[in-house]
């Protein structure tokens, strides 16, 4: 059963903004050992455009219904949300733009499991500063924790560096952190984004911010927004930070933003998945609509079970896939995670991901 409990410390000194009042956690609760605690991950989240005019038609819940009780089902759940929840006009140029509804479209995504999500993307700022801020208060109503913004911070040396301020959920007396970046060349994308809005995914944010936090909590996932857009393969750049994460204490590596599955990679103790493509989203290309849910098993400190469970996504949001679309996503995981040293072992409906070389390979 899901539960949450926030505790927070005061340690910000200098904040962008009221909106970014934010908080770390303190208090070393380090445990290791007791039930195992199943994690859920999911891509990209959208709820706007085409998403939205599903479930204006069809009517509240519409773009879970096919995978609540998959994502309700984990002890906690996570995902990128990729439009704003907010009534604030657009404020972006671009025609790509996204907003969803707001309270309604946070109680859903509550309903449907959802304790974490990450707004470190580029479009987070799609209804500018405004929009961003009324998400977060849309989300805290709704009682979902958001990881990706950025906090500011005033060392006793005078310098200043930018974190990712941290969220926390307490899941069997296990004290889960989320910490979330969106690489500089897509912030730069976004209208109205200035310095200090979303935490950047660049080394010096990556290791402060989960040095900053590893000693607050038991578990950290780091959920990164990077990469090209309709890639298979993760950049050098990916690799690059998503191994720096683990180095510094992430153990759960959760990307997305291609729009497409990417491979996984067990790396040292932890997991890196590179993208999880589109979890809800209303692209029509074949490739953007394949898909997966991640699901790892901690036990302690260590990885107990991994798999992937292939989805489909049909009339803007995703169903289990079917068996033949099962199995040519599992083909394509196949050959996507082989690169990556990852054995993908076929079980009907789930995937089920080992490592084929020693954990602690060097990085090429
Ligand atoms: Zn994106």
């Amino acid at each position: 059963m899901k539960s949450s409990v926030r505790m927070r410390k005061i340690l910000a000194i200098v904040i962008p903004g009221a909106m970014l009042a934010g908080a770390l956690i303190t208090t070393p609760v380090r445990a290791q050992n007791g039930p195992a605690i199943r994690f859920c991950l999911a891509g990209d989240i959208m709820l706007g455009r085409g998403v939205k005019r599903m479930s204006d038609r069809y009517g509240t819940g519409y773009p879970f219904a096919g995978t609540c009780s998959l994502t309700a089902g984990a002890d906690i759940t996570i995902g990128n949300l990729e439009s704003p929840l907010t009534s604030a006009e657009y404020q972006s140029s671009s025609p790509w733009h996204f907003k969803g509804d707001t309270i309604t479209a946070a109680q859903e995504l509550k309903a449907a499991g959802f304790d974490m999500v990450s707004l470190a993307n580029n479009h987070a700022l799609d209804c500018g500063s405004q929009g961003l801020f009324h998400c977060t208060e849309v989300l805290d109503t709704a009682g979902i924790a958001y990881g990706g913004l950025a906090l500011t911070m005033v060392e006793t040396s005078g310098d200043t560096v930018i974190l990712a301020r941290p969220s926390y959920r307490w899941v069997k007396n296990k004290k889960i952190g989320l910490v979330a970046f969106c690489e500089p060349y897509l912030l730069d994308i976004a209208k109205d984004h200035r310095a200090g809005n979303i935490a950047p995914a660049d080394s010096a944010c990556v290791s402060r911010s989960i040095a900053a936090t590893r000693d607050s909590c038991d578990i950290i996932v780091a959920s990164f927004h990077w990469g090209t857009e309709y890639k298979d393969h993760p950049t050098r750049t990916q690799k690059k930070l998503g191994r720096l994460a683990i180095d510094c204490g992430a153990k759960i590596v959760h990307g997305h933003h291609p729009h497409v599955l990417q491979g996984v990679e067990f790396y040292r103790d932890g997991l890196i998945a590179y993208s999880l493509g589109n979890f809800i989203f209303d692209q029509r290309e074949q490739i953007c609509r394949e898909s997966a849910l991640l699901f790892v098993e901690l036990k302690g400190d260590s990885l107990k079970a991994v798999s992937m469970l292939p989805l489909e996504i049909v009339g803007n949001r995703p169903v289990p896939a079917g068996k033949k679309k099962a199995r040519t996503i599992e083909a394509r995981l196949r050959q996507l995670c082989r690169k990556l040293g990852t054995m993908v072992i076929g079980t009907g409906r789930t995937t089920e991901l080992r490592p084929t070389v020693p954990k602690n390979k060097p990085a090429p």
